[in-house]
């Protein structure tokens, strides 16, 4: 490997602005780094660049940890975002100044600067001013002024700036074939997805500072494992699917398994799915549909751009679809985006206010086990003031999905059966009733839970354990769907008897090491790890009550109970959110 970040984390006043990164560029590979503005992009070539010191982790080039190593002397080629060249200087000037501040004999430096402006396809143009080239050309200069000293790696953060379309896409062949030519090691930093899927051999997705996927090109956009990915990646549609436990149309690899034990008879679950707007089939009635049908709606919006036109579907309560077992419904707002080529258009021409079939072609199952919220309380008073909780509104936000509400007798067993189990992750108020809900919940099937402060606040740090290895696998996969939605940092405990002895200490050492790289083979998240000696509820209450803005993300020892003593993390005042898995 030529680059190798491990755990990388930068802190800004406190908030990680690049968290926990993980990472490994081959030798000779052009990777790509999106995400959007302030997701900590930038941040992070500079921290592998040696402009600015990691708070944590580590950096190796080519085998040799950098993290302490001077940015002059990490041989890395860097060109920075809307850089400017030097203006008093030619450009000639400008491509050797990295040789001359490394004493380089003159005669080398000449020849050096001949070799690379024909390389940039400047041949000849050693005298002239910045200011003399057009900005296309002086970001050719400015790479290569970086490649002079011959670097190992070169780092380009938003190389192409401000130049307009044309200037780019020949500013970007440039970059592709002087890449290839001389197969050095880069990393591109885009907030421009169509930038990344022409330039990147891999592409890495940032978001709130954490590295969420990273993926060919093809795998991230047919295959992304997170809703981000999904809609930053291109437009994007995600539904809320109802499937049945025992298998569906729909069967993609999920990262939480089928059954978590005994109970037999758990509810149907609920997924998220993405039907990308190019994979959804319109019609004029369900027969005519050649795909599996959505549901019905009507035209809202027509936009003609070209190549392809693009519709907003409103879709109707009318035909909800179900097939065998499985039934799809659209997430509110209740629309479906849908892209046609030319021929779709000429085969059933639409217009504004008509009335459609809308039927799928292909559609992915992310593998997230959090599809949505539904807050559950004994009444409406408490259900809306759950509801309103800020950091929930804003979670349910970050991650486009629903925030709903089921109003029903959960503390007293009134005897009624409740008709539907809770979709997704069930919400109820922390405090001392919660065990009761929580045990009713867990006793119907429902997991996750939430248990919630009505005035919890986003938490900046969140603390993962499992109580035995039934839970560790769906542990994990809360805690890498969550995180990818929560700015905050987090840390896998584990726990050990206070009195055990070396040899079972160095076992549970081991054992967190291998959850940490299940986590990351399973789910690309990287975790922290710490081990503690002493009892488990102690501990645990000991390092929730240490500071404040934490949460809890706890793996229940079995599936479907909470043993008593689990309680006291349930019941305290003023509390933290648990999340139950
Ligand atoms: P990107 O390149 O993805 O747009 P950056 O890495 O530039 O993101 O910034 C990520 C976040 O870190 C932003 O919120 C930004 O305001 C913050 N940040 C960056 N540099 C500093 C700094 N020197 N001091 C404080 N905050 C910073
Ligand atoms: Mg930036």
């Amino acid at each position: 490997m030529s680059i190798t970040l491990d755990q990388v984390t930068k802190q800004y006043q406190g908030n990680p602005v690049v968290n926990d990164v993980s990472l490994a560029v081959a030798e000779g590979e052009f990777f790509v780094l999106l995400g959007p503005s302030g997701s900590g992009k930038s941040t992070l070539l500079r921290a592998i660049a040696g402009l600015t010191a990691a708070d944590h982790g580590r950096i190796t080039l080519f085998g040799r940890d950098v993290t302490q190593v001077s940015a002059r002397e990490r041989e890395v080629g860097f060109v920075f975002q809307n850089y400017a060249l030097f203006r008093h200087m030619t450009v000639g000037e400008n491509i050797e100044f990295a040789l001359r501040v490394r004493r380089v004999k003159p005669a080398e430096r000449a020849r050096r600067r001949k070799e690379l402006l024909d390389l940039i396809g400047l041949p000849g143009m050693d005298d002239r001013l910045p200011t003399q080239l057009s900005g296309g050309q002086q970001q050719r200069v400015a790479v290569a002024r970086a490649l002079a000293h011959k670097p190992k790696v070169l780092l380009l953060d938003e190389p192409f700036g401000a130049l307009d379309a044309k200037i780019r896409e020949e500013l970007r062949r440039t970059i592709r074939s002087v890449q290839r030519e001389l197969g050095i090691t880069t990393i591109l930093v885009t907030h421009d997805q169509e930038e990344a899927f022409a330039l990147g051999d891999r592409l890495g997705v940032m978001n709130l500072g954490r590295l969420l996927e990273t993926g060919r090109p093809t795998e991230l956009y047919t295959r992304p494992a997170t809703r981000f990915v999904a809609t930053f990646l291109g437009a994007a549609n995600l539904l809320l699917r109802r499937e049945a436990r025992s298998g569906s149309d729909l069967a993609p690899a999920r990262a939480e398994g089928e059954t978590d034990g005994p109970l037999q008879d758990r509810r149907d679950q609920e997924v998220v799915a993405m039907l990308r707007p190019e994979e959804a089939e319109l019609a004029p009635d369900r027969d005519a549909l050649l795909t599996a049908f959505l549901g019905y709606g009507h035209v809202e919006e027509l936009q003609f751009t070209g190549a392809l036109e693009r519709l907003r579907i409103r879709m109707g309560t009318e035909g909800a679809a179900r097939s065998g077992d499985s039934e799809t419904s659209a997430m509110p707002p209740v629309w479906i985006d849908v892209s046609r080529t030319q021929p779709e258009q000429r085969a059933f021409p639409l217009a504004s206010g008509q009335r459609v079939a809308v039927g799928t072609r292909r559609i992915h199952v992310l593998p997230t086990p959090l599809s949505s919220f539904t807050v559950c309380a004994e009444s409406r008073d408490s259900a809306a003031r759950l509801m309103e909780n800020p950091w929930l509104v804003d979670l349910t936000i970050r991650m486009q999905t629903r925030l709903s509400a089921q109003v029903e007798p959960l503390v007293a067993d009134a005897g009624a059966s409740p008709v539907v189990a809770p979709a997704g992750v069930a919400v109820v108020t922390a405090g001392p009733d919660c065990p009761a809900r929580v045990r009713r919940l867990l006793a119907r099937g429902v997991t996750p839970v939430l248990c919630l402060p009505e005035d919890a606040a986003p938490p900046s740090r969140v603390i993962v354990h499992f109580a035995g290895q039934v839970a560790r696998r769906s542990t994990l996969a809360v805690t890498a769907s969550l995180l990818r939605h929560v700015p905050a940092e987090a840390v896998f405990l584990g726990i050990l008897p206070g009195d055990s002895s070396e040899r079972t200490r160095t076992a549970g050492l081991r054992q967190l090491l291998d959850v940490r790289s299940e986590a990351q083979a399973g789910h690309g998240l990287d975790v922290r790890t710490e081990l503690r000696l002493g009892e488990r509820i102690e501990e645990l209450l000991r390092e929730l009550e240490a500071q404040p803005g934490q949460m809890l993300i706890l793996g229940l020892p079995e599936p479907g109970s909470l043993p008593d003593s689990f309680e006291a993390l349930l019941t305290q005042s003023p509390g933290w959110p648990v999340l139950l898995a």
